[in-house]
Formats: structure tokens, sequence, C-alpha cells
């Protein structure tokens, strides 16, 4: 969901010495990947949440970012977690958003009276921690949100609360509903991004952004043998900073760390086209394509 602009000032990626291969060779060979502290700084609670009911969120949480650990290794940085309580008519978590400023934070909004397998039915934790991997990105949400919503069902795989065929058929599902959009599909995602405020076509800015990085993770995978899950990691192990950026320069990194040019071209053909990303033989792919998780 969404995320709120930080405090500091613009960053850019001065002289970072870069060992592209070390990184991914030390990912592809050997690595375990636990955090060695926990990536949580400090937990917040409103008074209506008893002990045991945090006991148990923390315990979700704490497997939705195992499962991120799975998947992408330790988290970069810390952040914090408020949660309060509402009840809702359909999802055990209504709303979350981050906010990256002084502090890094997620906020979350819970219905305890749903039942804790529910929670785990739900991808927005795991939507939620996999925006902490990433700096603040300004107007270029397309970036932060098509990213997260990529990574939430690969994270909920990785965190053992969905298998792979789950996971594969609910990201085809969210790129088939963006088709079936109402709002023209020759817009392309930067026209949405630019346009949010008054047509707030969030899913075809959500599921636009992400059919962009699982055509960048496809490209990897067929002429790369690299998955986009590796370059991340190697990016959040070697270059992440808290500082805010924009998506050109992150995408100019991953092509940098991973190699291949496949980042910044498949920006050039598919977001600076006049179409949403096609993403008709993407499901296929993906449903017989599992991420490569750590052990
Ligand atoms: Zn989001």
């Amino acid at each position: 969901m969404t995320e709120t602009a930080p405090i500091f000032s613009m960053h850019k990626y001065g002289t970072w010495v870069l060992t592209i291969a070390l990184s991914l060779a030390l990912w592809l060979c050997c690595s375990t990947t636990t955090a060695a502290t926990s990536p949580v700084s400090a937990w917040q609670f409103t008074q209506d949440i008893t002990p045991t009911q945090r006991k148990e969120l923390k315990t979700w949480l704490a497997e939705v970012q195992a499962g991120l650990n799975r998947l992408l290794g330790p988290f970069p940085d810390q952040h914090e977690i408020h949660i309060k309580q509402q009840s809702s008519n359909s999802s055990p978590v209504p709303w979350a958003r981050t906010a990256k400023g002084t502090t890094r934070q997620i906020h979350f909004t819970v219905d305890t009276s749903k039942p804790w397998s529910a929670f785990r039915q739900d991808w927005t934790a795991a939507h939620e921690v996999s925006h902490m991997l990433f700096p603040y990105v300004g107007e270029d949400r397309w970036f932060a949100e098509g990213l997260a919503s990529y990574l939430q069902y690969q994270v909920m795989f990785a965190a053992g609360h969905i298998d792979w065929d789950t996971a594969a058929a609910k990201i085809e599902e969210r790129f088939q509903r963006v088709k079936n959009s109402k709002v023209p599909n020759a817009w392309s995602v930067l026209k949405h991004n630019a346009q949010l405020s008054q047509e707030r076509d969030y899913p075809r800015l959500y599921w636009g952004g992400a059919a962009f990085f699982a055509m960048i993770d496809q490209r990897l995978a067929q002429d790369h043998d690299l998955r986009l899950t590796q370059v991340i990691s190697a990016y959040t192990q070697c270059c992440y900073s808290p500082a805010p950026t924009r998506a050109m320069d992150l995408l100019n990194l991953f092509d940098k760390l991973s190699g291949t040019e496949v980042f910044l071209k498949t920006y050039h053909q598919e977001m600076l086209s006049d179409q949403t990303p096609n993403t008709k033989f993407l499901g296929a792919w993906l449903r017989t394509t599992p991420p490569r998780l750590f052990e």
C-alpha cells in the first residue's frame, strides 16, 4: 500500500566498489541468511490489543519476515512496527502503509477477531515488508508499488503460507484484472503514474509496475540464468541506502549488479511505450518457474 515521504535530502550513489560476481556468487553458493539482529527496532500496539493478541501478531509477522529472508536475504535496515485495531467486514488487515523518514516504519490496521489462518493468507504484510528493502523513490510510485506487488506472493510462498501454484495463480489473476480494467489499455504505466490523482486506477499502477518486473525476471532467467530476487539481494547487501533516490538510478544500479542491460532495456521497451506491458506469456512461465530460495 502507500508510502509517505522522507525528511532527508536526495541521495546520489557515489563511488561504490562493486563486486557483482562476488555478491552473486555468495548468494548462489552457500550463504545462509538469517538476520543477525531482529529487523524490528520497536513494536507499538494500541491498548485494545491484548498481550496474547500481540504475541500472535508478532509470530505472524516474524513468519512473513522469515519468508522475505528465504527469498531475498536479510533486511538491510531495521524498521518499527505500529499496529492498531479496527473491525473489518473483509480483510484481517484492512489497511497498511509504510513511512520512510528519520525512522522507517510499517503501520498496520488489523482485525484480531479474524482467525490467524486468515492473516497467513493475506498479502498485506508480505507487501509492506518488501517495501522495507528499498529507499523512498518519490513520485516513481510505479517502481515502489510494482516491485512490492510482484514480490508479495513470492514472500508468502517463501514463508510457507501458500504454495507456488497458488502464488503464480494470484499473480496471473492480478495481471488479468488489470487487462480487464475500464481504463484504456493504451495508457502506459508511466501515464497512470502521472495521472493517478485523477484516475485513481491503483491496480493498473501496482500491477502494471509488477508486470514490468515480472518481464525483467523472465528475461534474466531465460537469457542470463539469474532471478530478479538475486539482483535485489545483491543490492541490499552491497549498495542499499535509506536516503531517497529515483527509480532510474536504481534500475541503472540493478543493471550493473546483474552485469546485464535488462533493466534499462526493458524500461525503454515497456515503460516508455504507449501500452501497459503485455502479460500474455508471463503466467505460464511463472507457474513453472518458482523463485530460488535460501536454505
Ligand atoms: Zn505498497
